[in-house]
């Protein structure tokens, strides 16, 4: 099968900010992805490197609350609240086991939030406006926001309050499947909602250098978005798929481990993409 891209008006160009938070919604209405993998990890890395990080969970499946060692259950006020009441997020903020990183959370009702949003002003542009009014540039250095696989109104928010998406691509067939309708909802969400976004980096995940076809997308990603496809690969690594389960990062769980190495390194590579 054979993509053509038009990617012009979204190179990354506008992402460089200097004294602020920069924020970075993680997007690919594909599911299973790796995308809350890179969210967790990617997140808990920067930390590591002494950035102040606050992560959001933008998904009502929850999976990055959970990663963390948090019951959904037990968050008192989640992103739903946020979303839908308007709470502060800096308030709804918890810490995780990694210093540096704290997370406002997701449950499962956020599913019903898309619809309860429908009739509020400016609904595209309500998480915007809580990161802007709890001065968030002041307290972190990076936001992360893990969305859902979808391009619903959660998603759009959070596209509409960043500066820049990740876009993890899996190093497997159909890989760029549904990877022009992602480019298009950016490039109506840039022209419409939020002039600065662009691009942070193609991601390649689950990257396995002895499979001929894990070579083949990562040339295709190349051939087609040439810089902007990140010089970190994630491997596929089992550490990444267990480490989950005991609620912690890698980094924490297996520090040794290929999937720590490839994330602190995504971790550097942004932090100087980023100038600060
Ligand atoms: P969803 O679209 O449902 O939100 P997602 O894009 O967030 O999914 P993940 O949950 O990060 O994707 O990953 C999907 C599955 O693949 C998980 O079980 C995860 O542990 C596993 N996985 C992700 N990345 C890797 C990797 N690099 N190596 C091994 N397993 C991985
Ligand atoms: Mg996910």
């Amino acid at each position: 099968m054979t993509f053509q891209f038009n990617v012009i008006s979204l190179h990354p160009k506008s992402c460089i900010v200097e004294d602020m938070s920069k924020i970075i919604a993680i997007a690919n209405q594909k599911g299973g992805v790796g995308k809350t993998t890179t969210a967790i990890n990617l997140c808990a890395s920067l930390a590591l490197q002494g950035k102040k990080v606050l992560l959001i969970d933008a998904d009502p499946q929850a999976n990055a609350t959970s990663g963390l060692g948090i019951d959904p259950n037990s968050v008192q006020s989640s992103i739903y609240e946020c979303l839908v009441d308007e709470y502060p997020l800096q308030a709804s903020a918890i810490d995780t086991c990694v210093e540096g990183l704290k997370i406002v959370g997701s449950r499962i009702d956020l599913v019903g939030a898309e619809v309860e949003l429908i009739n509020k002003n400016d609904r595209e542009r309500i998480l915007k406006k809580l990161l802007t009014a709890d001065d968030i540039a002041k307290n972190y250095d990076f936001v992360i926001i893990d969305c859902s696989p979808s391009l619903g109104l959660i998603t759009v928010n959070a596209l509409t309050a960043a500066n820049s998406v990740i876009i993890p691509v899996q190093a497997e067939y159909f890989a760029l499947e549904g990877i022009s309708k992602l480019l298009n909802t950016i490039r109506i969400i840039k022209s419409k909602l939020n002039p600065e976004l662009g691009i942070e980096g193609f991601l390649l995940t689950m990257y396995d250098a002895r499979l001929r076809l894990a070579n083949q997308i990562y040339e295709e990603l190349k051939t087609h978005f040439a810089s902007m496809v990140f010089n970190t690969v994630i491997p596929r690594n089992i550490k990444l798929s267990e480490a989950p389960s005991h609620g912690l990062p890698v980094i924490l769980y297996d520090p040794e481990s290929r999937g720590a190495i490839s994330h602190t390194q995504l971790a550097k590579e942004i932090i100087a993409k980023t100038h600060r």
